[in-house]
């Protein structure tokens, strides 16, 4: 994985130097020393840091949890980015995580860099009293090199406002006096989160996926109506019709941007699919989406598995295996489970033309280049899933002011960042032949790479 995003910001990189326009001012040599350098810089991290937490449990064992925190680069605002408690976590993993937080940062203008962290284990194999101490022993082991200015981690898969409220308070016990409210975001309301903080992610991946189909094709039919490019002629495919739906994971990202789309009234939807780690659902007339949200409040986060439980919540659907959410005959699939769930031996099977990226990395460079060789269109992790941490930036300047906006403000302050991120991008992307992925890596890069051309750190 980690060989993708290197390989993008390369190629983001070369095309720079090539282009004149770019940085005028630093010509011959001095140029290609200044791209070298950038090479550099931007594929490694500043810091891995590395440790094993001591954890006595409950039957009085004591374990070693490995965990990390990768800083990736701050040239841009204190490191920035979610702790993932997963059994699957590893470094070369948090490492190409911290990278796409930096260029996630850039690309939507937010005054961060690029970190995050992650601890080895399935937490769903632990007690409530041993998550508490590993969410405190992961701020004491690391807390020399957090901080609201220096690194502010937030939840990422696995982890959630609990958890970063305790980490909060962690923190805040052992800076006593310093500001502690911004070393954390995504914490609970009455801890000093944000009110629309839980839905942001998947609430910004509907609005993504939204704006391209609805609102930018609408506006600018004349720009894509003339031009040849292959993506244009998909997103024309698209205008004024019904969609048919499928999302993949029912967490806190696919079950919001289900639930929006289900809502939706600027586009004639219908989710036909939805998935977890058990089962797909299927219903080619759309699902009762509430009802589904209901149930999973109630019942751990998991989706119903059987007849019976349908019937209870009078639901109507086919029951499918796990994975065929991927294949079915859809216009648009929302990635939002897992890393690489699209990769060279089942992207074949893929038929949607337009895929959403809610997760973060869910397609392989292979797959990746195949499907855009067909003209889908896919809009990446770091265009789509930004509305955690766009959020998270206003969770952290309402913590700064201690005034609080409320949810609309929120939701509307989120839509105008992505808005303004999506007008900037999109008219490039409809214009040359890259893929979208490329044209978000090429505005993050040109950020980056001016800043710290700026700072005087490429020479
Ligand atoms: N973990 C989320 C992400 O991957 C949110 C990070 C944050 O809020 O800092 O974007």
């Amino acid at each position: 994985m980690i060989s993708q995003t290197r390989d993008i910001v390369q190629k983001s990189l070369d095309a720079l130097l090539e282009d004149g326009s770019f940085l005028p001012e630093v010509k011959g040599e001095t140029r290609k020393k200044a791209f070298t350098s950038l090479t550099s810089i931007l594929s490694t991290p500043n810091h891995v840091h590395k440790s094993y937490l001591r954890i006595p449990l409950e039957d009085e064992k004591v374990v070693r949890i490995p965990a990390f925190r990768v800083q990736h680069n701050n040239a841009l605002g204190p490191y920035k980015g979610g702790i993932r408690f997963h059994e699957t976590v590893n470094e070369e993993e948090v490492v190409n995580l911290a990278s796409l937080m930096t260029l996630k940062n850039a690309l939507h203008d937010v005054p961060f860099g690029g970190g995050k962290g992650g601890i080895i284990l399935n937490p769903r194999e632990y007690s409530e009293k041993e998550l508490h101490l590993i969410a405190r022993k992961y701020v004491q082991y690391f807390s020399d090199v957090l901080g609201p200015d220096k690194d502010i981690p937030a939840p990422d898969m696995g982890s959630g406002e609990r958890e970063m409220d305790w980490m909060m308070a962690e923190y805040k016990s052992i800076r006593p006096g310093m500001p502690y409210r911004g070393s954390f975001t995504g914490k609970s309301v009455v801890n000093g989160g944000s009110l629309g903080r839980r839905e942001a992610t998947g609430k910004g991946v509907f609005f993504t996926f939204r704006y391209l189909v609805h609102d930018f094709v609408r506006d600018q039919k004349s720009l894509l109506t003339k031009t040849d490019n292959v993506f244009a002629k998909t997103a024309l495919d698209f205008e004024d019709r019904a969609l048919t739906i499928a999302v993949q994971g029912f967490g806190n990202v696919g079950s919001v941007a289900a639930l929006e789309a289900h809502q939706s009234t600027h586009l004639q939807n219908k989710v036909v699919a939805v998935s977890d780690r058990n089962v797909t659902l299927f219903n080619s007339d759309g699902l009762d989406i509430p009802a589904l949200v209901e149930f999973t409040m109630k019942n751990k986060g998991d989706l119903p598995t059987g007849e019976e439980q349908l019937k209870e919540i009078g639901v109507n659907a086919e029951i499918r295996d796990r994975d065929e959410v991927l294949f079915l005959d859809v216009d648009v699939l929302m990635l939002a489970a897992l890393e690489d769930q699209v990769h060279k031996d089942n992207v074949e099977k893929v038929k949607a033309r337009i895929i959403v990226e809610g997760a973060n990395a869910p397609i392989t460079t292979e797959a990746d280049t195949y499907l855009s060789d067909q003209g889908v269109i896919i809009i990446p992790d770091i265009l789509a899933n930004a509305g955690g941490v766009i959020v998270s930036y206003f969770e952290w300047l309402q913590g700064r002011e201690t005034q609080f906006y409320t949810e609309e403000e929120v939701f509307n302050l989120l839509y105008d960042k992505m808005k303004a991120t999506l007008d900037t991008v999109l008219p490039l992307f409809f214009g040359d032949p890259f893929p979208l992925r490329q044209n978000c890596y090429i505005h993050s890069v040109m950020k980056l790479s001016t800043v710290l051309y700026r700072q005087g750190k490429l020479y």
